[in-house]
């Protein structure tokens, strides 16, 4: 019998045994994207680190609610409580409307999400469909004490709050440590504190998202959507709430003392962050010349990159490290998962077309244990897949005859490829992902055989011609006593 699913909670530092508040129901919520910009390898990391999750919990049994937001107010830069709104100067720049910006980037978002088999989420809201959800808080924590307006704008009370509550908890800040680190922004004479963070802001004139409110003409700060949403959609009481490590501080604290102060509790049970990418060591940064967005990952066009990388490859790169590690991006890493996914996918492949023995000394039993005390601790991916390859090398040796297996062992291993590769993972044949690459294989498959025809005949010229053309595309061709193989490199 394993051990219970366990996960580490941000909030106690430390992993707990998953309870989840009304089983068989657990509600997740985890922060989606902003959409002014093309999605990279972060938004890959949080959206599949979440997505693995999802489709765990599901395999579990669990009636798994799960909700990711899109960001399409358009809030300031980080926290700061001036300067131009994302959508709103991209919008400017390129003479569109701030929602066909959002449209825009929304249709590349879900197109990459797809790719790398990422599963819609339950219910993806997005902030401009709540603005009466978010200006109703606004009300429960002015009416509650802990905001106050301020020149159309209202701000949280962060002082106030520390009075009774503990502002930090989730970050391990203290607001003293907080207060002697802020820096002086433009626009802070408005607040009473530094600290204090920005839940209506009354709009300037060239802001062009922008709501009525008894406050002013303006929109709502960065951190209230999530509280508005997640609790409209989850309830008082949220299982899970996730993001990357650069969320905890300050939006999901921000969060929590706007959940306390407006909606009368702490929401969220347990806490999971993922960390983030590096790129060759060092952090990802659009003025560091390393920012590689996941359309030129696919295609293979950026400096850094040797060549293009399938979106299948990307999703078991990602998986091949724990979430709450860096993940160290490289070429070479990326070729090593690539040949892995061939191999895994390979061995299913052989898997399928195994017969069984009468007697084997397989125990297919061991690697499912193996493999589900990995995803019971805290979501091991690196493990699970450690595991499978493990399997792998046994796949080969049934196949070669060199050890055997029963019905019942052979049935089971099947099953656990079926449902971790596929259903937990969430990986797939990259050649199969689509009825485009079928056709291209059925084409090449037909010029392969007409080119036989050709050797045949002994037209050795048209034979060669034809391969090299294939090997332009990136087509190896093996000949075989009884025909070809090839390869796409
Ligand atoms: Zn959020």
């Amino acid at each position: 019998m394993n051990n219970p699913l366990q996960i580490y909670n941000s909030m106690s530092r430390k992993k707990e045994v998953f309870e989840p508040a009304n089983p068989p129901f657990v509600g997740l919520y985890a922060c989606g994207p902003t959409v002014y910009g093309d999605a990279h390898l972060g938004h890959a990391r949080q959206a599949i680190t979440f997505d693995v999750l999802f489709r765990y919990l599901s395999h579990l049994g669990y009636k798994v609610r799960y909700v990711r937001n899109i960001t399409d107010v358009g809030h300031l830069e980080n926290d700061a409580d001036e300067g131009e709104d994302k959508i709103a100067k991209k919008a400017r720049l390129e003479q569109l409307e701030p929602m066909e910006v959002v449209q825009h980037y929304m249709n590349d978002y879900h197109r990459n999400m797809r790719d790398l088999g990422v599963l819609p989420p339950s219910i993806e809201p997005r902030a401009t469909g709540h603005i009466i959800e978010q200006q109703d808080l606004v009300q429960r924590i002015m009416d509650a004490g802990y905001a106050y307006e301020s020149n159309g704008s209202v701000y949280f009370d962060v002082e106030k709050y520390s009075k009774k509550y503990t502002y930090g908890k989730l970050s391990g800040r203290k607001t003293d440590d907080l207060l002697s680190n802020t820096r002086d922004l433009e626009g802070q004479s408005e607040k009473r504190s530094p600290l204090d963070f920005a839940l209506w802001k009354k709009a300037g004139p060239e802001h062009i998202m922008r709501w009525p409110s008894q406050w002013s003409d303006g929109f709502p700060g960065w951190h209230l959507e999530c509280s508005a949403m997640s609790t409209r959609y989850l309830g008082d009481t949220i299982d899970i709430h996730g993001g990357g490590m650069d969320l905890l501080f300050p939006h999901h604290e921000c969060e929590i003392a706007q959940n306390v102060a407006g909606y009368g509790s702490e929401h969220v049970r347990y806490w999971m962050h993922n960390n983030m990418i590096t790129i060759n060591g060092q952090k990802m940064g659009r003025s560091l010349g390393n920012f590689i967005t996941l359309d030129q990952l696919f295609a293979g066009e950026h400096e850094l990159l040797e060549k293009a990388f399938h979106p299948m490859t990307i999703r078991l790169f990602i998986l091949q490290a724990h979430y709450r590690s860096t993940l160290d991006f490289s070429n070479e890493a990326l070729l090593a998962s690539e040949k892995g996914l061939a191999r895994l996918m390979d061995a299913v492949e052989v898997l399928n077309k195994i017969a069984p023995d009468t007697y084997g000394s397989v125990k297919a039993s061991e690697l499912l244990e193996k493999c589900q005390a990995a995803m019971n601790d805290d979501m091991n991916t690196p493990l699970v897949v450690s595991y499978l390859f493990d399997g792998v090398r046994t796949i080969n040796s049934i196949h070669e005859k060199r050890i055997g297996i029963d019905r019942e062992n052979l049935e089971l291993m099947k099953k656990i490829y079926d449902d971790f590769v596929f259903s937990v993972l969430g990986l797939a044949r990259p050649q199969k992902q689509s009825g485009g690459d079928a056709l291209a294989n059925d084409l090449i498959d037909s010029v392969l055989t007409v080119r036989m025809g050709a050797k045949e005949r002994k037209e050795w010229t048209t034979a060669d011609e034809i391969r090299d053309a294939l090997q332009k595309l990136g087509i190896t061709i093996k000949d075989r006593k009884d025909g070809f193989e090839w390869e796409i490199d």
